[in-house]
């Protein structure tokens, strides 16, 4: 992968293309002067001979003979290897080793010749139409007694000086590319050298930018690669520590979040939701527990969210609203809708509050100061009625009085009544009533009652019957209190039992709970009743319960009290069956002997 990584090849070209452009310099400027010494050495070479031969010559004849002259060009040109022509001051060839005289046209116009006539050595490379190949000419001017008399002209072949630079060129070239593979084998090294550890150090950025925090970065020495690791490394290190502490940040803020009873819904411009607790996933009946990402409607049908998000972004201000949830289980909830911070708003965090238990308690409180004065009402103006009608003349109305003083006895003794339960209901709701909470044995205080129980049950003819364990069974509570829970639910029992029925107190129970089941066969409670009769001053029938002296007060009495020994009360009931109360105490565990 390394020697195959862009960086690396992007060197390698640029190396070897400067290379090579080195190479092809270097031949080429080292030919063109090598060209240039063996021309200027054979061109020496040619002057140098020619003036040997001109010296030859002007000892061999006086004439201009042409025959003297061709034998004497053809014998010397034999033994130098050259091509000699002498030529006349007009230009006309007179003798000439390689072509026959007559036949080659006027020379004059030659460079070479051109420059002797004038006086001067003359030289000359060119192409020859009689030898038809490249030749290096030199040419002399031949005097006698300063009176220019031939021109002496000796050639070579230029192939000669091209078969030597080309030698030389296959040398310089086998050397180039010696030394070109060698430079090339070590930047293809050096570029490995340079691009290991880059390479190590971007697959190691690469992985922490993966979130891969724990990756150790290679060491590298001190060059700048090593600083550039180093800073990695440091980056990294902060990275870890910084991204560590935002994760126990979010965790313990949705550790928060997810621990509130309110719900917290966070949700950005495009309405998509950013963050659900569970409390709000529960509030809406969202069953998705991956909510993030996805929009509000798709989360949740209730439209209103939706509405307020909008109007909050919008106005960029706090909407305060009220709605019920949608779905079986109905709720009241209020929702405070706020901007996030930023500008433009970019999203809205919902807060949820289930207000249904207010409301209803609200109702309950308002019901009560309804009820109470009510309950309170109906009693005096009997009373006052009675006490009217006595004024008036029924007082010496010895038939009736006394029955008007016995009503007014009465609604007194219901007021009397009344005013004990709600005492005592609000002293055990307000948890002020000092109880004296200690081990107390429920049969017991269920066996005292029995004989009372028994006369007031006969009385209303019922049959009671009492159900102990063999056990003393022993629970932590307060025994006027337990009297009391007692007192209530048999009385109950008795008021909502026809004559004839049946009235079952019992006592069980498991390690850890007693259970006092008061169990009659009467009216019973409708199931929807039975919700809420444990409520203040719920009857089923009104009249029925105030004509049987109910203050309407006693389950809640009842159902706070057990609360208070930290019991549960539970009730099963069947409409014209019957109904078992049950209380639920937790035990306590009998003392070693
Ligand atoms: P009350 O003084 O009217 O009896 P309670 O709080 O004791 O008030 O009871 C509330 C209502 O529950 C009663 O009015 C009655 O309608 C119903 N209720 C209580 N106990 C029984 C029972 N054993 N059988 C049938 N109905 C009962």
């Amino acid at each position: 992968m390394i020697w195959l990584s862009r960086l690396s090849v992007k060197l390698f070209l640029v190396y070897a293309a400067l290379n090579l452009t080195l190479a092809i310099g270097y031949v080429t400027w080292v030919g063109h002067w090598q060209r240039q010494i063996v021309t200027q050495q054979m061109e020496d070479h040619l002057l140098t001979t020619a003036k040997a031969l001109r010296s030859h010559l002007a000892t061999v004849s006086d004439d201009l003979d042409r025959a003297v002259l061709q034998s004497w060009v053809d014998d010397l040109a034999r033994q130098i290897g050259m091509r000699i022509t002498l030529i006349d001051p007009q230009g006309i060839v007179l003798a000439d080793s390689l072509e026959d005289p007559l036949l080659m046209e006027n020379h004059a116009a030659r460079p070479e010749v051109k420059q002797a006539l004038e006086g001067d050595a003359g030289k000359a490379a060119r192409h020859s139409n009689t030898v038809r190949m490249r030749m290096l000419y030199t040419a002399l001017p031949l005097r006698t007694n300063g009176e220019l008399r031939i021109v002496l002209r000796i050639a070579m072949p230029l192939h000669s000086i091209d078969e030597q630079v080309a030698t030389i060129h296959r040398y310089l070239w086998i050397l180039a590319t010696a030394v070109g593979a060698v430079s090339l084998t070590l930047t293809l090294l050096g570029a490995r050298q340079i691009m290991l550890p880059l390479s190590q150090l971007t697959d190691a950025a690469e992985a922490i930018a993966a979130g891969n925090y724990k990756r150790q970065i290679p060491k590298s020495g001190n060059d700048e690669l090593g600083t550039l690791a180093r800073a990695v490394d440091h980056m990294r290190r902060e990275l870890m520590i910084q991204m560590n502490e935002q994760r126990e940040n979010s965790q313990r803020l949705e550790t928060v979040l997810s621990s509130m009873t309110e719900g917290i819904l966070a949700v950005n411009a495009d309405h998509r939701v950013l963050f659900a607790n569970a409390a709000s996933r529960r509030l809406l009946g969202i069953e998705t527990a991956e909510v993030a990402g996805r929009t509000l409607l798709e989360v949740s049908r209730h439209r209103i969210l939706r509405n307020a998000a909008s109007e909050a972004m919008e106005k960029r201000k706090t909407v305060e609203q009220e709605f019920e949830t949608l779905g079986a289980a109905r709720r009241l909830l209020a929702m405070r809708t706020t901007c996030l911070p930023g500008n433009p708003c970019p999203g809205v965090v919902i807060v949820l509050y289930d207000i249904t238990e207010l409301r209803r308690l609200e109702n309950v409180r308002r019901d009560f100061a309804a009820n109470v004065s009510h309950e309170l009402k109906t009693p005096l103006s009997s009373i006052k009625a009675y006490a009217e009608t006595l004024r008036l003349g029924a007082l010496d109305d010895k038939q009736h009085n006394m029955h008007f003083v016995q009503r007014i006895e009465e609604q007194a003794e219901r007021l009397h009544q009344l005013i004990v339960d709600l005492l005592q209901l609000a002293r055990v709701e307000s948890g002020r009533e000092a109880f004296d909470i200690r081990e107390v044995a429920l049969d017991e205080v269920v066996a005292d009652c029995e004989s009372v129980y028994g006369e007031r049950a006969s009385a209303k003819g019922l049959h009671l019957e009492i159900q102990l364990p063999d056990e003393p069974v022993l629970v932590r509570a307060d025994e006027n209190g337990l009297v009391t829970i007692l007192d209530n639910l048999f009385a109950n029992a008795l008021q909502y039992t026809p004559s004839g029925g049946r009235v079952t107190i019992r006592i069980h129970g498991d390690a850890s709970h007693a259970v006092l089941e008061v169990e009659d066969t009467g009216v019973g409670i409708s199931a929807r009743d039975q919700q809420r009769v444990f409520e203040r001053f719920y009857r089923v029938d009104k009249a029925r319960s105030r004509d049987l002296g109910g203050t309407g007060l006693g389950l809640a009495i009842v159902k706070h009290l057990t609360q208070s020994f930290g019991g549960e009360i539970r009730l099963r009931s069947e409409l014209g069956q019957g109904s078992t109360f049950s209380i639920r105490l937790p035990r306590q565990s009998p003392r070693p002997a």
